[in-house]
């Protein structure tokens, strides 16, 4: 908005207007929002020297804190501008801005997956300050599809669609530890332990280059997470009932070929359990690929047992998280 003081030619008189330094009657300066100024509003919000012209009324309806804060109003005089009360506000103003666009625009943030996690965070935490439920209510929902709690809704496809934009998981785990929502929890660190350590130390890297800022505190739980889930597919695998041995009755794998199915000899799943363990892909969605001389129903035998083995791990993530099962976390309002 500084630069707003020195204007490059053949501007436009609306955005010299808009970028006028305007003053409230105290001499307190100030520039009109360009994103939202309703000349028929009737309060501005002031938040950095920069000014959002809007109505009182529709800020309450969906704000208690906003509300409880109007109705105790007593504005000094010279608090005023074109007959409007000025309150100052303390956010960011991006945040700010976000709050209102999403309260002002129907369309604007209905679709959550066009953001990125990071910004549902902000907004989540300005719905929070501001006592704005239904919004609250909202990025909830859509957390809880992303980070789900069955393994249903984790492959669905509804959700797979729905995932926003260079989704960082370890965000989620920080949402989680930040607003007491346990229940996405387990899915978060489990999604970070499929980022690569550096990644992980880094901090995440967008499509368009830019880096998030490293989130420490969420690198101790994310780590305690994957060494958990680790050992236990260790333990749990080394029982001999997941990846059963099979012969199959050597069936050509096609007419063209000579070839004959090998089955699933142990060697063969070794190499698909060694692929589970490195947690290069989604266990989860995905199953051992390097199958090309299998023929069909050996590798639906082994996806069965793969099967198998990720409800059985679902089934105990929260507690390689923190030692509760689903059922503490979903009986906790949240
Ligand atoms: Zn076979």
């Amino acid at each position: 908005m500084e630069a707003s003081r020195s204007p490059p030619p053949k501007r436009r008189r609306e955005d010299d207007e808009r970028d006028t330094p305007l003053n409230v009657s105290s001499g307190q300066e100030f520039t009109k929002s360009a994103d939202l100024w309703m000349e028929d509003g009737n309060i501005i919000l002031l938040c950095h020297s920069v000014g959002f012209r809007v109505h009182r009324g529709v800020l309450a309806l969906h704000s208690s804190v906003l509300r409880d804060m109007f109705s105790i109003i007593a504005p000094a005089e010279d608090q005023i501008f074109d007959g409007c009360v000025v309150v100052t506000l303390h956010d960011a103003v991006e945040d700010l801005l976000l709050l209102l666009k999403t309260l002002y625009f129907r369309r604007f943030a209905q679709t959550k997956s066009k953001f990125r996690l990071q910004t549902l965070r902000r907004l989540l935490e300005m719905a929070r300050k501001y006592m704005v439920d239904d919004l609250l209510d909202e990025i909830k929902d859509y957390l809880r599809l992303i980070f789900p709690s069955t393994l249903t809704v984790y492959r669905s496809q509804y959700r797979l669609e729905s995932l926003c934009q260079d989704l960082d998981p370890m965000v989620g785990v920080e949402i989680a530890m930040e607003f007491d929502f346990p229940i996405i929890r387990p899915a978060a660190p489990y999604m970070s332990s499929l980022i690569r350590l550096e990644t992980r130390l880094d901090g995440f890297k967008s499509s368009d280059g830019s880096r998030s800022p490293q989130l420490v505190d969420v690198l101790r739980p994310v780590f305690v997470f994957e060494r958990n889930l680790r050992e236990h597919m260790e333990d749990d695998e080394h029982n001999d009932r997941w990846y059963e041995e099979r012969t199959c009755e050597n069936k050509a794998l096609s007419d063209l070929r000579d070839e004959f199915c090998p089955g699933l000899p142990a060697w063969l799943l070794s190499y698909a359990r060694r692929w589970r363990h490195n947690l290069s892909a989604d266990i989860f969605l995905d199953g051992y690929s390097e199958l090309d001389e299998v023929c069909d129903k050996c590798i639906s035998k082994l996806r069965e047992m793969e099967g198998e083995l990720s409800s059985s791990l679902w089934s105990v993530l929260p507690m390689l998280d923190r030692g509760s099962g689903w059922s503490d976390w979903r009986s906790i309002p949240q």
